[in-house]
């Protein structure tokens, strides 16, 4: 990337004393920093941190190369010494919050000195009388899913070794997420396909990425790929998984009008992953696509009691199943979900 500074020697002066800053009072939540500035400088920390091992060589860039990067934070500061002790804390902040690959995408927060070590900024003074001063700062911002931007430097070939990592899926469908609806479809493609490579296992990892892959296919007008894609994930070792397939197989069957293979597809589902709320979902849609209403109502009232008790089910889904327990027929015209 053209425009990364160039990395600064590890030096930083101390700060002064913190307790009697004008700063004292705020946290870095309620310092005011725009969107853009901050997506600029957590693309530039993530590049930095790539290329560079070493947490203090990034701590010194960024109280170097952070006042440029984000004037209106430098611009509360009143003197170098408070602009570095504070972009430092950021830069912390900020490599705490960042998977990185030679930790295998998992947060590994830089050691904070014992009160009476030598501060880490390289003051020579104790890090109760330097840095520590400073954890008033800890506070995060909102920084979101920082793995977005701890992959933005990577091509889409190097996406390709994530599933040999021990990277968190659920993080991992959120930056995802973020590309379908940046219709990026070739980085999306890139993202996922690895994970359901023939030979990669199948697993708890795949489940929040498997029904944006099928998504995707779909998107793009594969329908090859994506009935494989279903097939295999049918045959998946974990019953969860395996339980979303046969969902989805039993959704396009539906929409292909084969409403008995539909419900042959439902019950496989249903043996193996009984009280997920997908489950319900569908076979609430199922039963009001063919208008079965009395049905319905009575297969809600079972519903309701068992998803009450399930601490996953999202408030929306209880909602509709309330009103499909007393008046499914109040919502004839609407989407159910
Ligand atoms: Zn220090």
């Amino acid at each position: 990337m053209n425009e990364l500074p160039r990395l600064a020697p590890n030096t930083c002066p101390a700060p002064p004393n913190w307790h009697n800053s004008h700063l004292a009072h705020k946290t870095l939540n309620t310092i005011m920093i725009t969107p853009h500035s901050m997506s600029r400088i957590l693309t530039l920390s993530a590049h930095m941190l790539r290329e560079h091992e070493d947490p203090g060589k990034f701590l010194a860039w960024i109280a170097t190369h952070g006042p440029a990067i984000l004037p209106e934070l430098a611009a509360m500061t009143h003197s170098e010494h408070e602009s570095n002790g504070l972009f430092r804390m950021l830069g912390i902040q900020i490599y705490n919050h960042m998977p990185l690959e030679r930790n295998s995408f998992q947060l590994a927060p830089i050691p904070r000195p014992a009160p009476n070590a030598p501060c880490d900024c390289g003051s020579e003074l104790k890090y109760k009388r330097c840095c520590k001063t400073l954890e008033m700062f800890k506070e995060t911002p909102d920084f979101g899913n920082l793995l977005f931007y701890s992959l933005s430097s990577y091509t889409n070939k190097d996406l390709a070794m994530l599933p040999d990592t021990r990277i968190n899926t659920q993080d991992l469908a959120a930056v995802a997420w973020e590309l379908f609806d940046a219709g990026e479809d070739r980085r999306l493609l890139a993202l996922l396909e690895p994970w359901f490579k023939p030979g990669v296992e199948l697993n708890k990892r795949q489940v929040p990425l498997f029904d944006l892959m099928a998504d995707l296919y779909f998107e793009l007008g594969n329908p090859i790929k994506r009935k494989r894609l279903i097939e295999r994930v049918c045959q998946s070792r974990y019953k969860p998984l395996a339980a979303e397939g046969w969902m989805r197989k039993a959704s396009m069957e539906m929409d292909a009008n084969k409403p008995a293979d539909a419900w042959r597809s439902f019950s496989k589902a249903q043996q193996l992953d009984p009280d997920s709320p997908n489950l319900c979902v569908l076979e609430v849609t199922m039963l009001w696509s063919e208008q079965r209403l009395a049905e319905l109502k009575s297969r809600a009232q079972f519903w309701l009691t068992r998803l009450k008790r399930n601490r996953n089910t999202p408030p929306e889904v209880l909602e509709i199943i309330e009103i499909c327990c007393h008046d499914p027929a109040s919502l004839f015209g609407q989407e159910l979900f």
